[in-house]
């Protein structure tokens, strides 16, 4: 509309979703405070301030007022049970929906009087269609509803009724100016809502991320590494920690140069992610160190995605800007056992690798005790 509209990538729209849920919750508990304090007042007002001829109208204002208190209490003991699910969001768009639909209704019923009071009405009116603007989510969206319904209504109303036209009709452009600053105000939102959380789904996923490689780092995998071991638990599945480091890395770095080396590690990137299978992961632990994550797996089953990972990367050499380069990998593995920490699994792969090194590299070794 006014700017670039900024899409959500699809893998990110769920947890987008959510995001939208619990802010329609926040907002509709600030509206629902805002409508349980205001509403009162000016029914308070109203009735004592306002001189009504006609002794049934105040008991029609309070019945106008009703849904939106009613959804306004209804919002403040659901977020009391904080359970911040889907429902925040449609009670939302109620709860706005019965705030127009509040003011809509007295203006019609005002509408074809003569006097002060439409021009009251009319503020009124103006100042919930801004303010239901600043509680939307979805922008434009939202609107379409929130004000569609109502002023549809409205509009049905002065056209059919055949009603005079007010006296001074000039306050009416209100009502429009009021609902365009309504649109730039929910679209705004909405783009900044998007914004702000696509800047932090790539802080989050950079957090995650080894620069170099584009592998999970050192912490994500910690972090997969705790809940496949809280599953292991659970299940009585057993999991495999293959400790994977390069042979005689040092030399490449010597012989060709630091960059040489990292475009190896990029390259053994690769062939890691392409002979791995789903469930698998893999992550750079440390320099040149990569740990390999294997769920629900058997010392056999551990030991033959090793010697197909040995493979993947001795086979065929590296395409480096410095030519084809012979590179080879040694594997630690070790397969967790129920009573182990994660650290004490992680030091018999590292253990497993040392003594692979030790046998003369490039071949995987499992860990004993
Ligand atoms: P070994 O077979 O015993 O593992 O020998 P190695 O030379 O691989 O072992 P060592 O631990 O002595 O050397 C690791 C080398 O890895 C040293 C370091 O400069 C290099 N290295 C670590 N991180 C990076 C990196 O990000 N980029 C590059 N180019 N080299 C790195
Ligand atoms: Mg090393
Ligand atoms: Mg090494």
């Amino acid at each position: 509309m006014m700017s670039k509209h900024v899409p959500i990538p699809t893998e990110w729209q769920a947890d987008f979703l959510l995001k939208q849920y619990s802010l329609s919750h926040r907002l509709g508990y600030s509206l629902s405070g805002v409508v349980l304090v205001f509403l009162p007042i000016f029914t308070i007002l109203d009735a004592t301030l306002v001189s009504y001829a006609d002794g049934e109208l105040i008991w029609k204002h309070i019945l106008f007022r009703l849904p939106a208190v009613i959804l306004a209490i209804t919002f403040l003991l659901l977020h009391h049970k904080k359970d911040p699910g889907f429902w925040a969001y449609p009670l939302l768009l109620t709860l706005n929906l019965s705030i127009v639909g509040m003011m809509a209704a007295m203006f019609v019923l005002h509408y074809s009087e003569q006097g002060g009071r439409l021009l009251y009405i009319t503020q009124g009116l103006t100042l919930v269609i801004i303010t239901v603007a600043t509680a939307t989510v979805y922008g434009v969206r939202d609107l379409a509803l929130i004000y569609g319904l109502p002023l549809t209504a409205v509009i049905a109303f002065i056209v059919f009724s055949g009603s005079p036209f007010p006296d001074n009709p000039i306050h009416l452009t209100f009502i429009p100016a009021a609902i365009g600053i309504g649109v730039v105000i929910a679209t705004m939102l909405y783009q900044e809502h998007q914004r702000t959380f696509i800047a932090s789904q790539q802080l989050e996923h950079s957090a995650l991320t080894d620069a170099l490689t584009g592998l999970p780092n050192r912490r994500s995998m910690q972090t997969d590494l705790q809940a496949e071991w809280s599953r292991a638990k659970r299940e009585e599945q057993y999991f495999a920690v293959l400790m994977a480091d390069l042979d005689r890395f040092k030399a490449v770095n010597d012989q060709h140069g630091h960059e040489v080396g990292d475009e190896v590690l990029t390259i053994l990137a690769t062939r890691f992610t392409n002979t791995l299978r789903g469930g698998d992961r893999v992550a750079r632990w440390g320099g040149e160190e990569f740990l390999l994550l294997i769920p629900s797996a058997t010392e056999e089953s551990a030991m033959a995605v090793a010697e197909k990972v040995r493979r993947a990367v001795a086979e065929p050499p590296f395409a480096t800007s410095a030519g084809n380069l012979a590179v080879t990998l040694s594997l630690g593995v070790a397969l967790h056992r129920q009573t182990e920490s994660i650290d004490e699994v992680i030091s018999r792969a590292d253990k497993a690798l040392y003594r692979a090194k030790q046998e003369g590299r490039n071949r995987a070794v499992l860990a004993g005790d």
